[in-house]
């Protein structure tokens, strides 16, 4: 009798394990709660992409585990935005966890690929099309050089974002004057579904000609309570609650979660 219990106590918690970690049937985009700094992931039952690792603190293995499944120790696609600290501080810890297939960033560091505007990253489910930088970069900012494009989910014919990394109002503005976020994206004029603001939302990004351009109905902002830069800046919610994009904030609600559908 003592058996049979331990035995179906054994079951139960076994089938709860396996209920519990089923991948959705959609997929998913998650802005990480990694506190002040970016990591983004963009996942489908057993492929991945994550766009930065957030700054040295496990938040982003934490965010992993709570939304990869518990046997997929394998990340598809990484991309480095730059090389700011809040970008890539986290990166060796996933390195040391995950089997990491492919790593991009905007420099050609050891084991990663040069990317830049035009160049798209694909997976079966995910693709990523770069915007930013150029091809050839000589801007002194770091900032200006970050990769920036749209993520798009290939389950879906509608669903994309734009995920802006730290790039400033000058780079935004160049990319629309230049005509470059508009190029074959046919179905612009109905807006995107997420803007990932800028630079944490510093007053010096999201500029009006880029919201009036891609139109989001969210703007997601990755961002630390309380920190030290006094982000998001009042401006960048201003200029978003006027056009009536809907906010999240990660400093606010945790990570931040969409079905891309
Ligand atoms: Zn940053």
């Amino acid at each position: 009798m003592k058996n049979r219990i331990i035995l179906f106590i054994s079951l139960v918690f076994l089938i709860g394990i396996f209920y519990f970690s089923l991948p959705n049937k959609t997929g998913k985009m998650v802005v990480c709660d990694v506190g002040q700094g970016d990591a983004i992931l963009a996942t489908y039952k057993n492929i991945q992409m994550l766009i930065d690792t957030g700054p040295d603190n496990k938040k982003v293995l934490e965010c992993l585990n709570r939304h990869l499944p518990f046997w997929d120790k394998t990340i598809e696609v990484m991309i480095l935005t730059h090389g700011d600290s809040d970008h890539v501080g986290g990166l060796n810890d996933v390195l040391e966890s995950y089997k990491v297939e492919n790593i991009f960033s905007n420099e050609q560091k050891i084991s990663s690929k040069k990317i830049s505007q035009n160049d798209v990253i694909s997976t079966n489910m995910f693709d990523f099309e770069v915007v930013n930088p150029p091809e050839i970069v000589d801007f002194d900012e770091e900032n200006k050089n970050s990769v920036a494009g749209y993520l798009i989910y290939k389950g879906s014919v509608k669903w994309r974002a734009f995920l802006s990394a730290d790039i400033d109002k000058e780079t935004e503005q160049r990319l629309v004057w230049q005509g470059i976020l508009r190029q074959g994206y046919g179905i612009l004029d109905n807006g995107i579904d997420v803007l990932k603001v800028a630079h944490h939302g510093s007053e010096n990004g999201t500029s009006e000609e880029i919201l009036d351009l891609l139109k989001p109905k969210i703007a997601v902002i990755s961002v630390g309570k309380n920190n030290r830069f006094d982000h998001p800046r009042k401006e960048v919610l201003e200029r978003s609650k006027v056009r009536n994009i809907e906010i999240k904030r990660t400093d606010e609600v945790g990570d931040v979660v969409f079905e891309m559908n």
